[in-house]
């Protein structure tokens, strides 16, 4: 049975006053027996909020971001040596990292493995553009974001891996995909996963919705067959609704 998996991306919100109280407002949230919160908070927060996370059944703390490389002259930079300390998650492939930084499918199959390498779990973001759905070419764009950074993975490997499916035009835009473009898109995951590794794999793999998910669509989407949780942005700075999503995700 696949986990269910709610992640939390504050992206570059919150300062520390904030992200306590933000924590502060979640603590008292039951997560469903065998679920799991994944809270990808700005790294600087990470030191200060682990002792909490950790005394908090079901929540773990992950990254947004990593370098590819494992230590050198790479200024401002973090290394998954250093976040393994706090994290267990670390976010890669995020469609702003991809647009705003210049991340491409090579670079983003760099970090997949430095992250497992360090023994954490990636979190493998995936979307098309507006665009790209328009004019019907979403399915082949997505199979190729996934044949580039992750089917070259042993079938051990891609089993440590979630992925997210974050159609680009969704993403803060209040947009959402509605059930049936993202249960139509995460099934088709599962079956390139199938076709690369084995149908057993390929069902063992948590798959998340994200773009635009919030208290009043996620229990739709989460309650699709191929949809196994989230990864929320805006929603997830609001406590309270957060924690309802989190509470309404069957396990
Ligand atoms: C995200 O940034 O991963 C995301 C899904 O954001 P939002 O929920 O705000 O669309």
């Amino acid at each position: 049975m696949r986990k269910k998996i709610i992640a939390a991306n504050w992206k570059m919100n919150t300062t520390l006053e904030e992200a306590k109280n933000l924590l502060e407002s979640l603590k008292n949230v039951v997560v469903p027996e065998g679920a799991e919160v994944i809270l990808n908070v700005p790294f600087i927060h990470l030191y200060p909020l682990k002792s909490m996370v950790d005394s908090m059944s079901g929540f773990s703390l992950g990254a947004q971001h990593c370098s590819e490389y494992e230590s050198g002259a790479y200024t401002g930079e973090i290394s998954v040596n250093m976040l393994k300390e706090y994290v267990k998650y670390v976010i890669v492939g995020h469609s702003e990292r991809r647009d705003l930084f210049d991340e491409d499918n090579e670079e983003v199959k760099a970090k997949v493995d430095v992250i497992l390498k360090a023994g954490l779990t990636p979190i493998f973001c995936c979307g098309e553009s507006r665009m790209l759905r328009e004019t019907e070419e979403h399915l082949g764009f997505i199979q190729h974001q996934l044949a580039e950074s992750l089917f070259h993975l042993t079938s051990d490997d891609i089993q440590k891996v979630i992925i997210a499916y974050e159609p680009i035009w969704a993403i803060g835009t209040g947009l959402t995909a509605t059930k049936d473009e993202a249960q139509e898109m995460h099934a088709f995951i599962r079956t390139e996963i199938e076709h690369h590794y084995t149908l057993e794999i390929a069902n063992s793999i948590s798959i998340l919705y994200g773009g635009s998910c919030n208290g009043s669509n996620s229990v739709e989407l989460f309650a699709q067959a191929d949809i196994d949780g989230g990864l929320v942005g805006g929603a997830s700075l609001k406590g309270a609704e957060f924690g309802r999503m989190v509470m309404g995700v069957e396990s």
